[in-house]
């Protein structure tokens, strides 16, 4: 198969979106396996730290989703890495879906087409240092601490697609979200997001069920708002826990 017809998938299925500006609504969801990152957090770790996934060919994932809800939403793993990625959205676009890219924002990707860019930067705490010292693979470490943050690609990004962004930030106790806020503003001021843009900059309490994310919503709920930012849900995280296929 020539290199732009196929990607390799590790998941596809139908749910709620459960994050960002549309949350609840019905999406099918194709999640790419390769990562060009590392997080200590990662929520999908099979399309990073363990990719696994088989090679479907565009044609095949344009007819499934022909068969599912208007919205889509290609996520990964990165799907800016793919050249595939670009073709597929055109495709998709052309055939009348809303189409979201989920994306770290770290990684150009020419032709790519998307109804909304959703781009989840990842702050400091996202550097796996600890487990790279444990498995003696620091490399890997200090290579997502060097490739986490590309103002220029996120620039292109901002001022090139609809977009929102999305940043995990955590929640142990009101020290730890008051350093993550003061890394988020000072992203947003290298970017120079408007005001008026603060609305479409979610922040979302790490945490892998409903309890943890309730716990995290208490401690940094008032801290966001007081920086006139905006509470993200996790909703699929909320109904079903960590699940894949959710
Ligand atoms: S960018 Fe996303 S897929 Fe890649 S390691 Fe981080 S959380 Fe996992």
């Amino acid at each position: 198969m020539a290199e732009d017809t196929w990607l390799r998938i590790q998941e596809r299925f139908v749910s709620v979106q459960g994050e960002g500006a549309l949350v609840g609504v019905p999406s099918s969801f194709i999640r790419v396996s390769g990562c060009n990152l590392r997080c200590a957090w990662c929520d999908t770790p099979r399309t990073s730290w363990a990719p696994e996934g088989e090679a479907v060919e565009l044609d095949a994932l344009v007819r499934w989703c022909a068969a599912g809800p208007r919205h889509v939403v290609l996520t990964g793993g990165e799907p800016m890495l793919f050249a595939a990625s670009a073709a597929l959205s055109q495709r998709l676009r052309a055939a009348g879906h809303h189409l979201t890219i989920e994306t770290a924002g770290t990684r150009r990707c020419p032709g790519i087409a998307a109804d909304l860019m959703s781009i989840s930067p990842k702050l400091g705490h996202s550097t796996p240092w600890d487990r790279a010292r444990a498995q003696a693979k620091l490399a890997l470490a200090e290579r997502h601490e060097r490739d986490r943050l590309d103002l220029a690609v996120l620039r292109e990004l901002t001022a090139g697609f609809a977009w929102q962004l999305k940043f995990v930030v955590r929640c142990a106790d009101a020290a730890s979200v008051r350093a993550d806020l003061d890394e988020i503003e000072d992203l947003l001021a290298a970017l120079e997001i408007p005001a008026k843009h603060r609305d479409r900059v979610l922040l979302m309490p790490e945490g892998v069920d409903a309890a943890d994310l309730e716990a995290g919503y208490r401690v940094a709920a008032p801290l966001i708002v007081e920086r006139g930012l905006r509470l993200g849900l996790r909703l699929h995280i909320q109904l079903y826990g960590n699940r894949p296929g959710t």
